[in-house]
């Protein structure tokens, strides 16, 4: 007989029987192994703590014994297991850069956006009406030069590149790294007139939710 710890309740199993089934053609030995329950650790009896009341063991009926399929495999068939698991895992991420990169191109087709300057609030739905997209951090932007022509922008390249990407439960989340806007109030030649598009060398900083904008796409 066999003892050994059940590896989540911490009851001590005993093994009555072992028979084995099949070895398969992996080398893998399948037994039916009769042991004492885990559940009850072989009494048949189960304490319920929340209602502070005892019955009869569900797993295993009462009889305080389970007969569970057992599975021992060869080391090298589990090393080769192991081998197909991280080719699959590896060939799963490679996927998911192609995937980040045509979502890149998706959403920023022109590889920039333009980023509105001063007020917006007055004009929000002619922009939402020009493809506009608002985050918290940049404001209303655009993504094509098309829709920003009509309005106060100034174009920043983005660069993504995959690791920058954060995929949360809600999608993806681009990190843009480091935007600095050119200051609504300045006069100076730099940024032009009223009316004018402006070209300035930056990065983001924010991140916003890729799938929402996804969802304005398809
Ligand atoms: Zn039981």
């Amino acid at each position: 007989m066999v003892e050994y710890n059940h590896k989540e309740s911490e009851v001590t199993i005993m093994e009555f029987n072992r028979e084995l089934i099949k070895t398969d053609r992996n080398g893998s030995k399948h037994y039916i192994v009769t042991c004492s329950c885990p559940k009850c650790g072989g009494t048949g009896i189960f304490h319920y703590t929340y209602f502070n009341a005892q019955g009869v063991c569900f797993k295993c009926e009462g009889t305080g014994k389970v007969a569970v399929k057992e599975v021992i495999r060869t080391t090298e068939y589990e090393e080769k297991l192991n081998q197909r698991r991280l080719a699959r895992q590896a060939k799963e991420r490679e996927k998911k850069e192609i995937d980040r990169e045509e979502l890149i191109n998706k959403v920023f087709p022109e590889g920039k956006v333009y980023i509105t300057l001063g007020e917006t609030y007055s004009i929000k739905e002619d922009i939402k009406a020009h493809n506009g997209r608002y985050d918290s951090f940049n404001g209303w932007y655009f993504t094509c030069a098309k829709d920003a022509q009509n309005f106060k922008t100034f174009a920043v390249d983005v660069k993504v590149a995959s690791p920058d990407i954060k995929v949360t439960k809600n999608g993806y989340w681009i990190t843009m790294v480091a935007v600095e806007k050119p200051r609504e109030e300045s006069k100076s030649q730099y940024i032009g007139n009223v009316g004018d598009k402006v070209e300035i060398e930056a990065t983001f900083v924010r991140a916003f939710p890729i799938i929402l904008v996804l969802v304005l796409f398809l």
